[in-house]
This record gives structure tokens, C-alpha cells and sequence, in this order.
């Protein structure tokens, strides 16, 4: 793969794998919230409905564990691609941590929502959030009573699809990093680039569920290939 020259509009789809080095647990890794919770007991908007208080408590302590941790040289070196291209680039990010804003990346899409951000269903503000939600606590805004974690649970619509979309249809490059492509529509982002022409990689520890459709594959842990891939980028 190569030289900066060569490509003008990068998309990078980022997911779990990308923090695990940090300490962050990705979905499927063992001692991951799947080992202790059923998805559809914690990330489904009827699993809220149901049990708001095992809800909330569990993103509670996600919230608490992720601002503990610390970027690693994988999201360092995104945002150094980030500061330093200076044609159309876009990180999409499936991961609710904020490690890669900490970072320094910029131009950064939470397609899944972040942790540190509370949603009030009431008057539909978004407020950043560090604290615990379990005790109901009111909206800054509005005082009502209808503060949910702003996590996109799955059977949601994830955000600014329409940017990642117009994102895509320009692209020439588009890499995926630290995603096992099992979770929809991010998963069939690659499809997308395919059919309208980009060049197609993936940095990821093992192959993807989609890692046929990728023209290069490098596997490895993502804080040692992607500050390799961004080396190589801006040679
Ligand atoms: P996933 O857990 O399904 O897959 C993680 C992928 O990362 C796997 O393919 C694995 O092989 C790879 N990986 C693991 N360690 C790696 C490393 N050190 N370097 C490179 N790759 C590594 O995660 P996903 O594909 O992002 O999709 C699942 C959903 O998980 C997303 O919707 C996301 O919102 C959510 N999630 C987010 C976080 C977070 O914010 N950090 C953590 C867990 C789950």
C-alpha cells in the first residue's frame, strides 16, 4: 500500500479491537460484557424499557471504567494522520470510549453514540455526562426525568449516516481497524467502497467476517500495525 500521492480521500472505520490494548474489553473478548450480560439485556431499547435500573447501572460503569483508561499508539497515530492530511479524511468510529478525541483526532463521526454523553428523550438535548445515571437524575435543560446513556442500542438508527455515507462516495481508500464486521450497517461500509471504486484495507488482530472483500489484509495488534500504516502514509 502506498504513498500519500496516491490517494486524496480517506474513510476509516474504527472498532473495539482499536481500544482493547487500552484495557477497554472489546465485545467479544473473554471477561467482555457478553461474558456477563446478555446483548439483549443491556443494549436493546426493550431491555431499557424492562430494566432501566440494570441498564443504566451497567453503562454506569462502563462510563466509570472508560475514563480510567488511556489512549494507545493506535489512536496517537490516527490523530497524526488526522493533523497532517490535508485532503478529505474521516474516522467513523463504532466505539462509544473517547479515547481518540483524547487523542487529538478531529474529524471524528461516534456512529454508536458516546459514553460520556446523557440524552434527554424529553426535550431531545444531548449533555455531556461523567457521572452515574442510576439515580434518575433531571435534565439540565428541561428538569424532566428521562436521561438515557447516548449509546445507539442495536434495533436503533445509528447517527450521521448521511455524512458517512457522502463520506464513502468520495473515498479512495477506506480502512477498517479493529473490527470483527459482524454488526451492521458499519459492517457493509466495505461493500460500498468496493462497488464505487476505492482501494480496500484491513488492520485487524484476525480476519474480519468480511475479509474477503478487502483488497489487503494485515493482521497484527492494531499499536503496532496502524502507527506502521500511517508511517507509510505520510512517507
Ligand atoms: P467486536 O468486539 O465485534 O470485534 C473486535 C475486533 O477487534 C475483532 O475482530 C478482534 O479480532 C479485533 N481485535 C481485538 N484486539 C485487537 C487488537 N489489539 N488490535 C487489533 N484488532 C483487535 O467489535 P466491533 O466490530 O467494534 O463491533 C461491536 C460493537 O462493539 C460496536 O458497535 C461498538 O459500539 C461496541 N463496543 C465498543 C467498545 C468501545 O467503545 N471501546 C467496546 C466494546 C464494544
Amino acid at each position: 500500500m502506498a504513498a500519500m500521492g496516491q490517494y486524496r480521500n480517506i474513510v476509516i472505520l474504527t472498532g473495539a479491537g482499536i481500544s482493547a490494548e487500552s484495557g477497554i474489553d472489546t465485545f467479544r473478548s473473554a471477561g467482555g460484557w457478553w461474558e456477563n450480560h446478555r446483548v439483549e439485556d443491556v443494549a436493546t431499547p426493550e431491555a431499557f424499557a424492562r430494566d432501566p435500573r440494570l441498564v443504566q447501572r451497567f453503562y454506569d460503569m462502563r462510563r466509570a471504567a472508560i475514563q480510567e483508561k488511556l489512549p494507545n499508539p493506535a489512536h496517537e497515530a490516527l490523530a497524526r494522520l488526522d493533523a497532517a492530511w490535508t485532503s478529505k479524511l474521516l474516522i467513523v468510529t463504532q466505539n462509544v470510549d473517547d479515547l481518540h478525541e483524547r487523542a487529538g483526532a478531529r474529524r471524528l463521526i461516534h456512529m454508536h453514540g458516546e459514553h460520556l454523553k446523557a440524552w434527554c428523550t424529553l426535550c431531545d438535548i444531548r449533555h455531556p455526562w461523567r457521572g452515574p445515571l442510576l439515580d434518575n437524575l433531571p435534565c439540565p435543560v428541561c428538569g424532566g426525568h428521562a436521561l438515557r446513556p447516548d449509546v445507539v442500542w442495536f434495533g436503533e438508527m445509528p447517527y450521521r449516516m448521511g455524512e458517512i455515507y457522502a463520506a464513502l462516495g468520495k473515498a479512495d481508500l477506506f480502512v477498517s481497524i479493529g473490527t470483527s464486521g459482524a454488526v451492521y450497517p458499519a459492517a457493509g461500509f466495505v461493500q460500498n467502497a468496493v462497488e464505487l471504486g476505492a482501494r480496500t484495507l484491513e488492520l485487524n488482530l484476525e480476519r474480519s467476517q468480511g475479509s474477503r472483500l478487502f483488497h489487503e489484509s494485515r493482521l497484527g495488534p492494531a499499536s503496532v500495525i496502524v502507527p506502521q500504516w500511517v508511517d507509510e502514509l505520510l512517507a
